[in-house]
């Protein structure tokens, strides 16, 4: 008889050809009719019944329990996309199966409905787990195990959920292109099988030891691998009866063949990266939680020793709603330590296009919900696929407990590569957070030999460090980690040649670098700009209008509210605001706001907007009646911003104050008033200088005629296109001599551009677009002046954009204003066409500042580096600015968030784009917004150009009866530098009776990027005390307070810091 010691491996083997052999003999698609896949299932057994229900909605559960099912079998069809279909699943188990079952088989139910689907506990009613199709993505699992308790009853039963569409939704020919509508859905497999466990096992040894052999060619590790893989295949091949111990034992002595203890560590962290909504709605991510995280616990069961890292406080409250018991599953989960909510934030949101107080809603709900429901509060910043991150990001973050960040999307740059991926990150205002890049560039591994192989030679801080961060499991649309996955690591644990593998937490990792490297590391400060999406910064318009509208809505309505409160007129809305703040934050996820998603998301997103506008503006209104004490005819205004103003207002002739100088289209009087900071009174009426907007005669034959518009602060003289073709500054009503025209060309030029960029339509906007400029010159309708003064001059101007689309455009200069503004409404229909206005400009400066999150950035005019030339289309808040040391000019927005410089001195807002996928229709139709021209001289600081974007995008609210309140100023800082960006009740205040002691939160910040020592009064109210505290309003620290009668206390500022201030009210 033969014997394994007479066995001998031929002395010369061909790389290739056994690399390719090895291959062949584990394929599910090559000879598996032969190959050890072959042997992998025994004693199929098909379904005795199968039912089927067409639910009517997505959370039927309930519904489908008692619902009258039909017969179904395999082959059959249904749908349509985004369809529910219940299916009842019944088997009869043979008599001899539990009885024959050897201790290494195991019985496995198979479902491959070429979609998702949920399996149900019917009796205990909650998602137990989940399967996916294969097809597209190969994000596949197709089998779910079946206990010895469920076969001991001889009929086993299954409820499924059926939901039609793929992991990655169901782009039509292309996985972003939009969503099939037709697409149908088939039952390919419904079957339960006896898996031979030990030739699961050798699978995955074979596949491992096959990636080692590809991975380390040339290396003596990888011949080895191959080697033994060889030999495995070798034994398998033999009838022997201890062939399959034989190979076992070849594997196992390869893989118990450690690396050096300081290898470098991969932390390896089970993950599932689940986009709110993406190219499938909101709804759906709701069940898509659900299937993973049931299908996560399950799998926790079975292997007891990885650990889990979720974010987003949105997607558990989700799931809590939806799903109770499977939440408390996964509180159970979360007390052991083993599921690991990360992030901090609400949603994974977008990284520059949230406002800083958004941004610190994000953290402040998702750090909220984190400690009511879990206990625990997170430690790191989680943004993995979010296209590039404010600078201010590091500051905002620590506020709130977190001096951590995470993500890999730089890795995506189309030009320089980053340099780091283990360094701190240096924030606006100094602030550090240890930061790290995973250098395996994903965050959906598989553990596989390629990865660890890339995770290990991409880490560009070698030397400094030697770990990193490592997560797996299928990401995007959900799903993650798998049995495989898990197999896979664990035989990668300790491998000669390879990364040393831990099953570890994101909190471990960071702890580990902070113990033993954190000396070594580098710093990048500054924002982390990804060089690709940059178009996302404008794509779909009016989703980044509602943003902004939204954003200034509920900043109105928690100063009101705070009145209300403090005055004893009504409890503060805790609940109502929480409500739209929630439907913001969830917009602000990093495929909605960007506008990456497809139709149905968008659609959703402006429903949800539609309604915080409808509901903000009922509470609005409630809130001033509460105010109001009913005496008409009496104008009163509301100043939430924290500065002074003077401008101009609508009004019903009745509330004039003084004569009726002008009157709106409307019928309105215009009504020049003055109201103190943060106030709601009765406003004075200002001396000014009438506003002059009139046609001009060409002074010389052959000129064309030109329209000037004048006021106390501006001069501009305009063309018949609208274009402003002069520009000064006026001082104190007087021209600034000698003049000075601040533009070196016509500004306020349209242009359009082709916009075609390389595959990611929604997202990218190539640099090659700006050699495609065409200038819009056809005019419609030309210039004409529509109002003259004095209290508001405006001319209207229509211009064509092509034989689709056109715009038209109202000039405005109102009385003691600086700056002209324009309000645009443009008639869009275009394909792949970029739309932006450009201002030249007659200053030289190597650098442009941007408002970013609670301050500004510099970014340079020139293209000297490839780091400078990578950023040619990039973010703003409300305003930019080009200055020397003697003069500038500010573009401000109210709604657009993309801008650009050319040329080192031509500014470009961009206005529109008309991506195709995955939404067909983005940006098609009718748009309205505005943006403002500010020239100024000085610093922009000095000139107010932060105070006058913000006045631009909160406008005075008016009313024409008397406030109950008269508030002249709320409170008072005497530093100009200082933003009193936000006030509300502090979040202790949520039980607090209307009548009971009340304490304020007031976010500042400072805004001119240097510090000083701020005094602020608090007018009207008896103050307890202050506390400066962190951004969960914990109290850290007690300012100089001022003493006796006095309500004024004093801290201090460095540059871009942000302060949560509370004040405890008497
Ligand atoms: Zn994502």
């Amino acid at each position: 008889m033969a014997s394994y010691s007479n066995y001998r491996a031929p002395p010369l083997k061909h790389t290739f050809m056994t690399t390719e052999r090895i291959d062949k003999y584990i394929s599910n698609a090559y000879f598996s009719d032969v190959n050890l896949r072959s042997r992998l299932l025994s004693k199929t057994i098909e379904a005795a019944e199968i039912l089927h229900y067409p639910a009517k909605g997505r959370f039927d559960f309930e519904i489908a329990k008692s619902a009258a099912y039909s017969p179904k079998k395999v082959g059959d069809s249904f749908g349509p996309l985004w369809s529910t279909h219940w299916f009842r699943v019944k088997f009869v188990v043979p008599e001899d199966l539990t009885a024959a079952l050897k201790e290494y088989e195991e019985v496995l139910f198979y479902w491959d409905s070429s979609s998702e689907a949920t399996i149900w506990d019917e009796v205990k009613g909650h998602p137990i787990g989940a399967f996916s199709c294969a097809e597209p993505h190969g994000n596949v699992r197709e089998y779910f195990p079946v206990s010895n308790e469920m076969l001991s009853s001889k009929r086993v039963e299954f409820l499924l959920e059926v939901t039609c569409n793929k992991d990655l939704g169901e782009g039509n020919g292309s996985f972003i292109a939009p969503p099939n509508e037709k697409a149908t859905y088939s039952l390919k497999r419904c079957q339960m099988a006896v898996r031979d466990s030990r030739v699961y096992s050798l699978l995955t040894d074979l596949k491992i030891l096959h990636d080692i052999a590809k991975e380390l060619k040339d290396k003596e590790r990888g011949f080895v691998a191959l080697y033994t893989a060889n030999e495995i295949v070798n034994r398998l091949q033999s009838t022997f009866p201890d062939a399959i111990s034989k190979a076992q034992e070849l594997a196992a002595d390869y893989f118990s063949q450690g690396s050096g203890p300081n290898q470098h560590t991969v932390h390896a962290v089970g993950h599932c990266h689940m986009d709110c909504a993406w190219l499938w709605p909101f709804e759906e991510t709701k069940r898509k939680c659900a299937r993973s995280w049931s299908a996560t616990l399950d799998l926790m069961n079975r292997y007891p020793n990885w650990k889990f890292a979720c974010s987003s406080a949105q997607q558990y409250e989700w799931v809590q709603h939806h799903y109770p018991l499977l939440f408390a599953q996964i509180q159970e989960s979360v007390k052991s330590g083993r599921f690991i909510p990360v992030g901090g934030s609400w949603v994974e949101m977008d990284g520059y296009l949230p406002s800083g107080e958004s941004m610190c809603r994000q953290l402040l709900y998702g750090q909220s919900f984190f400690l009511r429901e879990f206990g625990i509060k997170s430690t790191e910043f989680w943004l993995p696929d979010t296209f590039g991150y404010s600078a201010q990001l590091p500051q905002i973050i620590s506020h709130f407990g977190m001096n951590r960040f995470f993500t890999q999307k730089i890795s995506w740059n189309l030009i320089n590569k980053f340099p780091h991926h283990t360094f701190y990150w240096k924030g606006l205002d100094g602030s550090c957070v240890l930061s790290h890049f995973a250098p395996g560039d994903s965050y959906h591994m598989k553990g596989e030999v390629g990865e660890l192989v890339k995770t290990s030679t991409n880490f560009e801080d070698k030397g400094r460090s030697n770990k990193s961060l490592y997560l797996f499991g299928h990401g995007d649309g959900g799903q993650g980690p798998t049995q495989d996955m898990l197999e896979n690591l664990d035989r990668l644990k300790d491998i000669d040649g390879l990364p040393r593998v831990e099953l570890s937490t994101p909190a471990e990792f960071f702890t580990s670098i902070e113990e033993k490297e954190a000396r070594n590391l580098c710093t990048w400060s500054g924002e982390l700009y990804l060089e690709m999406h940059n178009g996302t910064y404008t794509t779909q318009s009016k989703i980044k209008w509602y943003n902004r509208r939204c954003e200034s809505l509920l900043h109105n309505l928690e100063f009101l509210s705070t009145l209300a409160y403090i005055h004893d007129l009504s409890p503060y809305p805790f609940i109502s605001l929480d409500k739209l703040w929630k439907g913001v934050l969830l917009n602000q996820f990093h495929d909605v706001l960007p506008g990456s998603s497809i139709e149905a998301t968008h659609k959703d997103a402006r429903a949800i907007y539609t309604n915080i506008i409808k509901e903000g503006k009922a509470l609005q209104e409630e809130l001033l009646q509460q105010i109001s004490d009913k005496t008409e005819g009496v104008l009163t205004v509301c100043n939430a911003l924290s500065w002074p103003r003077t401008e101009l207002v609508a009004v019903e002739t009745a509330c004039v104050l003084g004569d009726i100088l002008q009157e709106d289209l409307k019928g309105r009087a215009y009504q020049l008033v003055s109201v103190g900071a943060l106030a709601i009174s009765q406003p004075t009426m200002p001396s000014f200088i009438p506003v002059s907007v009139k046609r001009m005669k060409a002074s010389t034959p052959g000129s064309s005629d030109w329209i000037l518009m004048e006021n106390s602060k501006v001069y501009a003289e305009l063309d018949y296109l609208g274009r402003i073709t002069w520009l000064s500054v006026k001082e104190e009503g007087e021209l600034k001599t000698p003049s000075r025209n601040l533009l070196s060309g016509a500004a306020n030029q349209f242009a359009v551009y082709d916009d075609i960029p390389l595959f990611w339509d929604a997202w990218d906007v190539m640099g090659y677009h700006q050699e495609t400029r065409r200038a819009l010159t056809d005019v419609i309708a030309a210039a004409v002046v529509v109002e003259e003064g004095p209290l508001r001059g405006s001319i209207e101007v229509s211009i064509k954009i092509s034989d689709r689309s056109y715009l038209k455009q109202i000039i405005v200069l109102d009385a003691e204003s600086p700056y002209l503004r324009v309000d645009c409404e443009i008639y869009w229909h275009e394909n792949r066409k970029f739309l932006k206005v450009e201002f030249p400009l007659n200053i030289v400066s190597d650098h442009v500042t941007y408002e970013t999150q609670f301050g500004h950035i510099r970014r340079p005019t020139h293209r000297n580096t490839s780091w400078d030339s990578a950023k040619y289309e990039v973010c703003c808040q409300r305003w930019m600015d080009l200055s020397d040391y003697s003069v500038g000019v500010s573009i401000m927005n109210d709604s657009k968030y993309g801008c650009s410089v050319t040329d080192h001195s031509t500014l470009h807002l961009s206005l529109l784009r008309a991506p195709k996928a995955p939404d067909a229709n983005a940006d098609m139709g009718t748009h309205r917004f505005s943006y403002a021209v500010m020239p100024h001289t000085g610093s922009f600081q000095e000139a107010g150009v932060i105070r006058r974007a913000r006045d631009l995008n909160s406008p005075l609210l008016v009313k024409g009866s008397l406030s109950k309140i008269k508030e002249t100023s709320l409170v008072v800082c005497d530093q100009p530098s200082i933003v009193l960006d936000t006030i509300k009740a502090a979040e202790c205040d949520r039980n607090t009776e209307v009548k009971g002691p009340k304490s304020l939160i007031l976010r500042c910040y400072e805004s001119y990027g240097g510090s000083c020592s701020a005094r602020f009064t608090i007018q009207s109210h008896s103050v307890d005390y202050v506390a400066i505290c962190d951004g969960l309003e914990k109290e850290l620290e007690q300012p100089i307070v001022g003493v006796g009668d006095s309500q004024w206390f004093i801290t201090s500022f460095s540059p871009f810091q942000v302060k949560t201030i509370k004040v405890v009210l008497l």
